[in-house]
């Protein structure tokens, strides 16, 4: 893969909003998958901070899907010197947590839980490490309810002392197409469902058929 150009105008987008002139030096980043991950992870060694990569995602079926996303994202890491932390996987808690949820739509009482599940374990990784804040790539995905997402990071962060969450809309600003960009540049494999089995669409074939490359590039 040849070196990968930070675009000049990603130092200028709006997530720098966000800092409020507080200064994050380190931030424990809740990774779910490399495609997401990559735009921000960018942007934010570009501004001077360096994320340890938190990969903890349990919800994910099945195993063999697990590990691909695994591999990318510890193959993202990896290229780019970060530290990346390997969280448990255990499927079968996950879905005794969810337990009652299976029949909730994608946005429903089943995803809000399965973010607070993830984040609040981000948030004891950070305390572990000793790091105040960290924030998660699922707010990068455009299927995803930001709403959802600040509301669980919330609940980790007042669940676990001493932890922030920083809540970032990751997709604007430019960084959700710089997303797709580095998602071909990387040739990162690109899942094409959320990642629990109640995500994954009985009509899946037919449905990748008719959407093609659309469908790649915003999962
Ligand atoms: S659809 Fe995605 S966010 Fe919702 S429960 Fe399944 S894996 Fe979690």
């Amino acid at each position: 893969m040849s070196a990968i150009e930070i675009p000049k105008d990603i130092l200028s987008t709006s997530a720098d909003a966000s800092l409020h002139g507080e200064v994050r030096s380190e931030v424990l980043l809740h990774a779910c998958c490399a495609p997401c991950s990559s735009a921000i992870v960018e942007w934010l060694l570009a501004h001077g901070i360096r994320p340890t990569i938190f990969y903890y995602n349990p919800n994910i079926y099945p195993r063999e899907e697990y590990e691909i996303r695994k591999q990318e994202s510890k193959r993202h890491a990896e290229s780019l010197g970060l530290q990346w932390i390997d969280g448990d996987y255990d499927h079968e808690q996950w879905q005794h947590d969810v337990c009652g949820l299976e029949g909730e739509p994608e946005r429903g009482r089943r995803c809000e839980l399965c973010f607070t599940l993830r984040l609040t374990a981000t948030a004891l990784k950070a305390q572990e490490l000793g790091l105040t804040w960290f924030t998660t790539t699922l707010a990068s995905s455009r299927w995803k309810s930001i709403e959802q997402i600040t509301c669980a990071g919330q609940a980790a962060e007042a669940a676990v002392p001493g932890t922030r969450f920083w809540a970032q809309n990751w997709r604007k600003g430019g960084l959700y197409e710089r997303r797709n960009q580095l998602l071909h540049e990387y040739n990162f494999y690109n899942q094409q469902y959320c990642g629990c089995e109640f995500s994954m669409r009985k009509d899946e074939g037919s449905k990748m058929k008719d959407e093609g490359s659309k469908m790649k590039d915003e999962r």
